[in-house]
């Protein structure tokens, strides 16, 4: 058929009769009748300039091949959107999806907080108050920290403690700890925004007290210890503990800082996890001031959290900066149900990241297989699901290296890009790992509530697939 042909162009519909097809009506309704407009124009111009063996032959083709493209094109739309996504990857703490997934009452308290709240009044004097007061006096009882204050993430947490604590002099720290973390957050650029002057002492794999003894001069402000995160110096290798930093910066008289990344509460080692610094032992250890994120170990929203001394903290307060990387209603209250939940010590039951972590691999297999069990009850065409094993990682640049066994079902069969697209695309979304040819999903990253949703889209893409 050749698209040139005149009677073609006359089962290109008019815009009007579009908009007012039953299946469009409703996509009007929800995006707007403007949009969905300029859409259809787009729709029409497609097909008018695609290939000639594409134009459809008939009316009822034509309309057909326009729904398809308009909900197509909906679900582009709706897809450069944040929605809920089911996370299968395996690593627990994936920075591109967000993080920790909050717990349940953590994403009750932030519906609440969503309306009016005493984020500033003192509800018992009603009185101005300040925000965050309630949430820092949390993270003090639960760390044994003098003083405490909340920012927008750790780096902006960073940033305010070098350039309160130390702006126009220097800092003393470790080669082997000058870090890049997700690209954009350099420590040396960092330094340099905060006005600080960077004194790296000893070499990538092997740092002592004596270097830094050695590079204390009058400009210097503070020792700074960062959590090299999301790589491991091995081998041959060195670096002065916390301990030993704080003694040397107490006896000169400035404060000793300690970047521990992860906000990790507990010793994890009995999970197979070791070698994350715990929060209270850096304070324990004499750390001046600590500094970590809220939303990788501790399970809780995206924030920075800054413990410490009480004149340092106060300063970081003072400071005009600490206004503009200060958290909002939303974070505040979801940090405060996190942290009643430390705090009432069921934190390996209620926080999703610890949940997942402790899992053993024996109580994933069992959720695989009665995951592939129920798939094959319910499709005749599940011969392509099965259960695999599989290594799950922390992530979140927490524990790099490590892995946890666990399990998985695997997806197996031709085009397994395609199958990863169509699973990311419908909704709930769901994010796979792709191996060998084979989608992946960790059982271990997979919410318990999620699980009937997933098993609904796995039906499916059997279904379509036959
Ligand atoms: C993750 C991390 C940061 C950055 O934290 P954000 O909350 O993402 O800003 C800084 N330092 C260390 C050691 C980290 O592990």
């Amino acid at each position: 058929m050749n698209s040139e042909d005149p009677q073609n162009w006359r089962l290109l519909p008019a815009v009007e009769r579009v908009l007012n097809l039953p299946e469009v009506v409703p996509l009007c309704t929800r995006h707007g009748r403007a949009v969905v407009t300029g859409w259809v124009r787009d729709v029409l111009e497609a097909i008018r300039i695609g290939p000639a063996s594409d134009f459809p032959a008939t009316s009822s083709h034509m309309m057909t091949e326009i729904i398809d493209r308009l909900t197509a094109t909906a679900h582009r739309d709706s897809s450069q959107y944040l929605r809920r996504v089911i996370n299968g990857t395996g690593v627990v703490i994936h920075t591109n999806l967000g993080r920790a997934p909050l717990a349940t009452a953590a994403i009750q308290a932030i519906t609440a907080a969503a309306a009016a709240t005493n984020l500033e009044v003192d509800l018992v004097t009603g009185q101005r108050g300040r925000r965050g007061a309630g949430v820092e006096n949390l993270c003090c009882e639960i760390t044994g920290a003098e003083a405490a204050l909340i920012v927008n993430n750790c780096a902006a947490a960073t940033l305010l403690a070098l350039q309160t604590l130390a702006t126009g002099r220097s800092v003393v720290i470790s080669r082997g700890q000058l870090i890049e973390i997700g690209g954009s957050f350099r420590l040396p650029d960092v330094f340099r925004q905060a006005g600080v002057v960077l004194h790296e002492v000893g070499t990538t794999n092997r740092t002592r007290v004596k270097d830094y003894e050695t590079a204390i001069g009058p400009e210097t402000a503070a020792l700074l210890r960062v959590h090299p995160s999301n790589y491991r110096v091995v081998g041959f290798c060195e670096s002065a503990s916390i301990a030993e930093l704080a003694q040397l910066a107490k006896s000169r008289g400035i404060p000793a800082i300690d970047d521990v990344g992860s906000g990790c509460l507990y010793d994890l080692s009995r999970f197979g996890l070791a070698d994350e610094p715990v929060v209270a032992d850096s304070l324990r250890a004499g750390a001046d001031v600590v500094l970590f994120s809220g939303d990788k170990l501790l399970g809780g929203p995206q924030c920075g959290i800054i413990l410490g001394r009480t004149d340092l903290i106060e300063r970081m307060r003072a400071n005009p900066l600490a206004r503009a990387v200060r958290i909002d209603k939303l974070t505040c209250a979801a940090l405060e149900a996190t942290l009643e939940i430390h705090r009432a010590g069921r934190a390996f039951e209620e926080i999703p990241v610890l949940r997942q972590l402790s899992l053993s691999a024996d109580e994933i297999h069992s959720r695989a297989e009665r995951l592939v069990e129920r798939l094959r009850t319910a499709s005749p065409s599940s011969s392509c699901f099965s259960v695999q094993a599989v290594e799950s990682a922390p992530g979140g640049g927490a524990l790099p290296g490590q892995t946890i066994p666990s399990w998985a079902v695997a997806i197996s069969g031709p085009n397994a890009d395609r199958t990863a697209e169509r699973l990311r695309l419908g909704t709930p979304s769901v994010v796979t790992r792709l191996q060998e040819d084979c989608n992946l999903i960790d059982m271990r990253t997979v919410l318990v509530e999620d699980e009937d949703a997933l098993a609904g889209r796995l039906v499916g893409i059997a279904t379509e697939r036959r």
